[in-house]
């Protein structure tokens, strides 16, 4: 299959090993030019550390076909688009808009959101029948759970080819209703929120935090985790979950955060979040 990847980012570069990984070909497209030529290299990078550890043959590799650029017709050819760009609205909606007039009929159109309501990304969309939220986890290459979020008018046809994709890429589908955070980012809102009220209470501190969570049992700390996903993109989803309830208390962002994304601090990305990940340090 051709799978189009909108947004060369953190997402997209995860989502694009792992297709390419059981042999589908890929199409990036991006606003920037220069996001699409640092992920096939980031993406071609991870396939050959791939080889190396015996998980892909060295003629999978050879084969691989990987390309994109910043023309949405680059898309015309794909069987299904996986939409992984800013955590807005707006900008998705637009997307969607010029995506509809450059793919064919049969495409079939997703959105990795991970908060947005999949009822409000396809209202403006010709064939909402053919869409669906297809939201997968950090590192998209290697998190089996993918939430496959059937919004009010996506067709049963369109639900059964995001299961059967994702299951094609090793992952295990879950479908979720369409409801704010879907079901793991609704439960994940309180890990991030009440960490950061911890520490901006004087409680604890994020290095404490991150430590004890660990000895819980979890891979990665609330903090680490936000470094790892970005936390502008973080605080957007926290935003936008806590709009969609009716600005319910319980999920209301964080100031430390808000002040962090003003300041550039986006974690692992931009070089410091949380944490510093300067090279000297
Ligand atoms: P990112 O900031 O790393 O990358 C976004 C990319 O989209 C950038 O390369 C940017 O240039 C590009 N872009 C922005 N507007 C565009 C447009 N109009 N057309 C084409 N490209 C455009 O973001 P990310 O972390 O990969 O998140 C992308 C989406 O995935 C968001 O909806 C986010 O909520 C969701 N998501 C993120 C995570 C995570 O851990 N980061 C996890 C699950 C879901």
């Amino acid at each position: 299959m051709i799978i189009g990847i909108c947004g060369a980012g953190t997402m997209g570069r995860g989502i694009a090993i792992a297709s390419l990984l059981v042999g589908h070909r890929v199409v990036f497209f991006d606003i920037h030019q220069g996001a699409v030529d640092s992920a096939v290299t980031y993406v071609k990078g991870q396939l050959a550390k791939s080889v190396e550890k015996g998980k892909m043959s060295a003629e999978a590799f050879a084969s691989v076909v990987l390309d994109g650029g910043d023309d949405v017709g680059l898309l015309k050819d794909c069987d299904i688009i996986i939409e992984a760009v800013a955590e807005v609205l707006d900008i998705k909606h637009s997307l969607f808009q010029a995506l509809e007039a450059a793919v064919s009929e049969e495409c079939i159109l997703t959105s990795n959101t991970s908060s947005i309501s999949i009822a409000s990304i396809a209202r403006t969309l010709q064939r909402p029948d053919r869409f669906a939220g297809l939201h997968f986890f950090n590192p998209a290459h290697i998190m089996k759970l993918v939430e496959v979020i059937r919004g009010p008018r996506t067709s049963q046809h369109t639900v059964d080819v995001c299961v059967e994709f994702a299951k094609d890429l090793g992952k295990t589908p879950v479908v979720a209703k369409d409801a704010p955070g879907f079901i793991v980012n609704r439960i994940a809102r309180n890990y991030y929120n009440e960490s950061q009220r911890i520490v901006m209470e004087g409680a604890s501190t994020v290095e404490t935090v991150d430590t004890l969570i660990k000895g819980l049992g979890f891979k990665m700390g609330p903090f680490e985790l936000m470094d790892l996903i970005g936390v502008d993109v973080n605080l957007d989803v926290t935003k936008s979950q806590w709009q969609q309830f009716f600005l319910e208390p319980r999920f209301t962002p964080s100031l430390m955060q808000q002040q962090m994304v003003d300041a550039g601090l986006h974690g692992r990305k931009s070089g410091r979040g949380f944490y510093d990940y300067s090279p000297n340090e």
